[in-house]
Parts: C-alpha cells; structure tokens; sequence
C-alpha cells in the first residue's frame, strides 16, 4: 500500500485461474482495488461464464460489506478480461495460457509468464486422470525457471476424480519438463506447516528444487544475464 497503490497511481494486472471461493475471496478485501485511480487489469477464463457477473456479484451488498469496486465510480479502475486459450501480451511479459483439467462445470486456467528471458508457470487445481491431460502442463512448465503447481492431496488421502493433484504428481511433471524450481501449492487448510515440510523434504536432492509455498512469500526471477 506504500507509495503508489496507496495514491491511486499503482498499476497492477491479476491472472485468474477460476473463480472457486478460494481463488477469489480475497478479492473483496484486497485494498489497493478499493482506491480511487488505481489501474487494474483483471484476466480470467470467461467463455459461457461470464467472469464480470461472477466479479460483481461476490460483491453484492448481501454479501459484502464493502462498496463494489466493480461498478463504475468506486475504487480502482478496473479492466476485465475475458481471456482465452493462447497467448497475450502485457507490456514487456508473453502470456500463455492453456486450460486444465479440475472440476466438472467451471474452466480452470494455467498459465505461463515468460519475460527477460525467465519463465514462470502457475498450475493451479488439476488433475491428471489420464496421460493426455498432462500435456498442456507439460507445455506451459517446459524448463521454467519457477513452478507453482497444485499440491492439494498427498498420496493417502487422494480422491480421484476431486479435481486436485498429489505433490508426487507436481513434482513428477516438473522433473518431466525440465523444471528449476518447484513451489507446491494449494495445501489443504488442516495440513501443518510440519505435515509440508515433510513432504518437501522427501523431495530434496533430486535436479529440481522443491520447497513450500509460503503466504507472503515473494519471489525475483530476474533477468537472464
Ligand atoms: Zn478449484
Ligand atoms: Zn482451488
């Protein structure tokens, strides 16, 4: 909130992987969108469901307290972006994007930001069911410098079928693709930092490196030199 997204001048663009509860309902809370001038731009899957009624209405007042940044006149200025399989362009960043297998009635999209010769992939709520399903994953982390994949179930408490991947099936793909860095997100909210970390060190010394994604955490890639 410091300097510029505290005085309207912060330009920010946000990429939506699905709009389940989990992967919106900080959005209503998130200030800098609450302040007038902010540039936003917002991009999620939108084709047959409409991604600015899913915005606004998790902002009706019978849910929300706060005002509904959505409508025009109120808070940040904000772009939405009904975003489809392919690739875009925001400023110097390529985009790709690529939807993945999660749960019946909703696309889940995947997404790759490639910019000053790094490369980052978010794979987010998937699962592999058969082969041909790992394929647009496969192409979106090919030799990606950072991997943020779906690590929501271990290998005793996985439902197949669900939607959500193992952190052997995270870590697998990222071997495959020639990943450098794997970051295992999407825990479940009862797992334990402990419960993580023992996962995480039951992949150490393997040619990618594993580790947690923590809240708060920020990563730099950057520039190749
Ligand atoms: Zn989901
Ligand atoms: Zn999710």
């Amino acid at each position: 909130m410091a300097e510029a997204f505290g005085g309207g001048q912060g330009e920010a663009h946000l990429l939506l992987s699905h709009t389940h509860w989990g992967h919106i309902q900080g959005i209503p809370f998130f200030t800098p969108l609450l302040i007038a001038g902010n540039p936003f731009s917002l991009y999620g899957p939108g084709k047959g469901e409409p991604l600015q009624d899913a915005m606004r209405q998790q902002l009706h007042s019978t849910y929300c307290p706060v005002p509904n940044f959505f409508n025009d006149q109120v808070g940040a200025t904000i772009q939405i972006h009904e975003a489809e399989e392919g690739a875009f362009v925001i400023g110097d960043a390529r985009v790709a994007v690529r939807r993945v297998n999660h749960s019946r009635g909703i696309t889940c999209f995947a997404y790759r930001i490639e910019a000053g010769g790094r490369a980052l992939a978010y794979i987010p709520d998937v699962e592999y069911l058969e082969p041909a399903q790992r394929r647009p994953a496969l192409e979106l982390a090919h030799r990606a410098d950072l991997l943020f994949h779906d690590a929501h179930c271990r290998a005793g408490d996985y439902r197949p079928g669900w939607g959500h991947a193992r952190d052997r099936d995270a870590v697998a793909l990222a071997g495959e693709a020639g990943v450098r860095r794997l970051a295992l997100f999407h825990h479940p909210p009862e797992r334990s930092d402990q419960e993580i970390d023992a996962a995480v060190a039951a992949y150490q010394g393997q040619e990618v490196v594993v580790e947690g994604a923590q809240q708060g955490q920020s990563y730099q890639l950057g520039k190749k030199p």
